[in-house]
């Protein structure tokens, strides 16, 4: 949806809400599946999907190279995808390179990888600032990076959803991918912290 095309019209969470209660009045939904449905993508697929994707991109180099050549193919490999996971994009991060996702105009976010995004993602203000002043946001979220490390902002959409490949913390060489996995959040994915050593 364009610019023009959101701007006017009721916000997405509450043509959302309408939509749901019709269809429940109408009978053709059962509010317990929709809400199945949500705790599923809440709890069951949480980021564990994504962070098993990048624990498999830092300990097998030829995966990283698939996963960055086509991040849906590479995912569907370890058996994630579905809605919201076809046209996933990986990029790496770097000491010098920083990517960062957001959704300018509503909450695009890769939920087989993710699950559901949270709050802030969703907040106006993070998506309006990030992309103005990517230093700023990141240092107030608690991630400071020196003002000569190239940010690039991504930004989500129907077409391309995002997805960043932390840099591997130094200290970790060795480590499994099983110890690995344990390390890398949700954060980091969306690339508004680094992965810490342990
Ligand atoms: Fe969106």
């Amino acid at each position: 949806m364009t610019a023009e095309e959101t701007a006017g019209r009721p916000s997405a969470a509450l043509r959302t809400e309408a939509l749901e209660q019709l269809l429940v009045e109408r009978g053709l939904i059962d509010p317990a599946v929709v809400d199945r449905l949500i705790t599923t993508y809440e709890t069951n697929i949480g980021p564990l999907n994504g962070a098993k994707v990048v624990a498999k991109a830092w300990t097998d180099p030829a995966y990283r190279e698939r996963l960055l050549a086509d991040g849906t193919a590479a995912t569907k490999e370890l058996g994630f995808g579905g809605p919201q996971g076809e046209h996933i994009v990986v990029v790496e991060n770097s000491a010098k390179d920083h990517n960062v996702v957001v959704c300018t105009l509503c909450s695009c976010y890769p939920w087989p990888l993710l699950g559901l995004p949270p709050s802030w993602y969703k907040d106006p203000a993070y998506r309006a600032r990030v992309v103005r002043e990517p230093h700023k946001v990141l240092s107030e979220m608690g991630l400071d990076l020196d003002a000569d490390v190239r940010i690039t902002v991504r930004d989500s959409s129907s077409e391309v959803r995002w997805l960043v490949l932390p840099e591997r913390p130094a200290g970790t060489e060795s480590l499994s991918e099983e110890e690995l996995v344990e390390l890398v959040t949700r954060d980091a994915m969306v690339g508004v912290a680094k992965v810490a050593a342990p």
